[in-house]
């Protein structure tokens, strides 16, 4: 586990370029701190070059881009980038265009692009109609191909791709040059030509860069910038089969778009020289050029951020689609609960460094808690029903008792408990006998019932297995708002529901997909997968109320946690309940069941 570990990210080295200066570092409490280490960086140095940047005039309005490839759903890692590149762009006063960086179809696909647009929405995020693909530029990029060619500054290979690698060298060994890399531009410019119109197959031949095979930078010795790929694309068809490489489109699409701070993650940083090698060379209108800029990968534990490792676990089916609860996806967290506030809030805690860390699971948790605590409507439900018989309760009488929605708002309003002779508790809340540490109930003491009256639990049956299967209770008429009549205290409170008007449905306990708080790193990560996953809780007796959910509502259960209607298999009127989130951090159990 890196040193960092926690999400409070303190005393971080920058590369030099960067402003070291006294910050404010938000902590997972919610409140700031001040940091008293001198050389503290702000909490996000790309902030601190933007305000620069403004300040010394350089441009007027800043423009982001978020640019993912649509070749899978998006996942936490990509909330972390949408926030910065959109937030920047909001708090800036500036614009953020979404950019589909569409150059590979053989991987990609229409069902991507409309997942990834339904998320950044979600999150709550708009770009107002500045939807842009990299296939857009296309031609003005064939365009910029042949200006290169051009120069000299780009030759057409046909050494085969293991070949190319071999020549490439290694960190230690300088690259060697292909024998086709002197070709005369006109010969070159017939060949690119060639190839554009599908006298090549793949693999034949490519476009490269013509830049230094001995560079320390890999990225540099000569690079691949087109290759032949006879594929239909979901944006330009049949139009095309050669397509241009990431690091020739991305720059030129920024440049194109009036990116003004491009920003993405450290993986990039030596393919920063070859950004700006490719904005130098061509005639793409440069006086006020973009600049990269890389920020470290979220990280957080037990959560994949790889789309190959995500997609091979929808298609092998080891989870219920990209949406899957259990997924670090943004569609799986939103099935699961969690709501963009507390993604929006997460992302903001854990700030924007250039040190590589893993961010615990339970900081995550914590702003998903913090959120739904203020916001989620109460509701009792009970997931492992046990019948309670209140005898002196006289039979086919039902009361109607008021409990509020909400403990500390009152403008979430209130709502109706049917209670009766007969109800539900939860068979963790009753036990034959107990300690004085045991709040719940037992024979021969009281309990409240949440919202309604004290009962003493006088008898119990069992079946010949001697599991206890109901509860005779007595109630105390007087308790209903009130405090027994003789001044006794009563400590325990339990939740409970009537059995005749019980909702009952089926409640998705989930935990964490993996036993190791590093599954990416696990050389099979599928072996690190837990069995026992997702506790499906059938027949749970829910409050009636709770019928009328609709997908994708988010209820505190009192006293079990955070629940949410699913969004996949509830039916108009019959919702299924998937645990969000535990009241308490539950990550020590977790950890402790590897
Ligand atoms: P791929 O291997 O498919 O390229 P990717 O994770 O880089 O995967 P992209 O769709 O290219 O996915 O990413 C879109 C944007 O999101 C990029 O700017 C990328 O840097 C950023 N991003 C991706 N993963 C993370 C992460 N874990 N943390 C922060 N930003 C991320
Ligand atoms: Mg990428």
């Amino acid at each position: 586990m890196t040193p960092a570990r926690c999400g409070i990210i303190h005393g971080l080295s920058f590369v030099a370029q960067v402003c070291h200066r006294r910050a404010q570092i938000p902590c997972f409490g919610g409140k700031m701190t001040e940091s008293t280490e001198e050389k503290t960086v702000p909490t996000n140095f790309i902030r601190q070059i933007i305000q620069d940047d403004l300040a010394a005039g350089k441009f007027q309005q800043i423009r982001t881009r978020f640019p993912p490839e649509p070749n899978g759903y998006l996942h936490i890692g990509h909330a972390k980038s949408i926030c910065l590149n959109f937030g920047l762009a909001r708090d800036f006063g500036g614009l953020c265009n979404l950019r589909f960086d569409d150059t590979n179809p053989s991987k990609e696909d229409t069902e991507y692009v409309d997942s990834i647009k339904e998320d950044v929405k979600w999150l709550g995020f708009q770009w107002d109609g500045r939807e842009h693909y990299s296939s857009d530029y296309f031609d003005q990029l064939y365009g910029y191909a042949v200006e290169l060619i051009n120069q000299g500054l780009a030759y057409v290979d046909e050494l085969s791709p293991d070949e190319i690698r071999e020549y490439r060298g290694t960190l230690k060994e300088p690259g060697r040059n292909s024998p086709y890399r002197d070709r005369a531009p006109e010969e070159n410019l017939r060949l690119f030509e060639k190839m554009r119109d599908g006298g090549f197959a793949e693999g034949e031949a490519c476009l490269r860069a013509k830049i230094d095979m001995a560079s320390s930078f890999i990225c540099m010795r000569d690079p691949v910038i087109y290759r032949v790929k006879h594929q239909s694309h979901h944006q330009t068809g049949d139009r095309w089969c050669i397509y241009p490489m990431y690091d020739f489109t991305h720059c030129i699409s920024d440049a194109i778009e009036g990116i003004t701070h491009s920003i993405c993650t450290l993986e990039f940083q030596d393919n920063r020289r070859l950004y700006d090698w490719v904005l130098e060379h061509i005639s793409l209108n440069s006086d006020k050029r973009p600049h990269q800029y890389e920020f470290s990968r979220l990280n957080v534990e037990y959560c994949l951020t790889s789309k190959r490792k995500l997609k091979l676990l929808v298609d092998e089916g080891y989870v219920d689609g990209w949406d899957d609860p259990r997924m670090a996806t943004i569609s799986g967290m939103r099935r699961r609960g969690f709501t963009p506030a507390a993604l929006r809030e997460f992302c903001y805690r854990i700030g924007v460094t250039k040190q590589e860390n893993v961010v615990q699971m339970s900081a995550l948790e914590t702003c998903v808690r913090d959120d739904l605590n203020a916001n989620a409507p109460r509701a009792m439900a009970v997931l492992h029903p046990l019948r309670l018989v209140i005898d002196n309760y006289p039979e086919g009488r039902t009361e109607n008792l008021a409990a509020p929605n909400h403990p500390l708002r009152e403008e979430l309003g209130a709502r109706q408990l049917p209670f009766s002779r007969e109800i539900l508790i939860d068979e963790a809340d009753f036990r034959e006998s107990a300690n004085k540490q045991y709040k719940r109930l037992t024979l021969g003491r009281n309990v409240r019932l949440r919202y309604g009256y004290v009962v003493h639990a006088d008898s119990c049956e069992k079946d010949e297995n001697g599991k206890v299967t109901c509860v005779h209770c007595t109630y105390y008429p007087e308790t209903l708002g009130a405090d027994m009549p003789d001044g006794q205290k009563v400590k325990g409170v339990i939740h409970w529901v009537s059995a005749a008007s019980a909702f009952r449905t089926t409640v998705n306990l989930y935990s964490c997909l993996f036993n190791d708080p590093n599954p990416g790193a696990a050389e099979d990560f599928l072996s690190t997968i837990r069995k026992d996953s997702l506790v499906v809780v059938e027949n749970a007796a829910l409050e009636p109320s709770l019928k009328n959910a609709r997908a994708g509502d988010t209820f505190q259960f009192e006293r079990e946690g955070y629940f949410c209607a699913d969004s996949r298999n509830s039916a108009e009127g019959h919702p299924v309940f998937n645990l969000t989130v535990t009241l308490k951090d539950s990550f020590a159990k977790v950890e402790g069941q590897k």
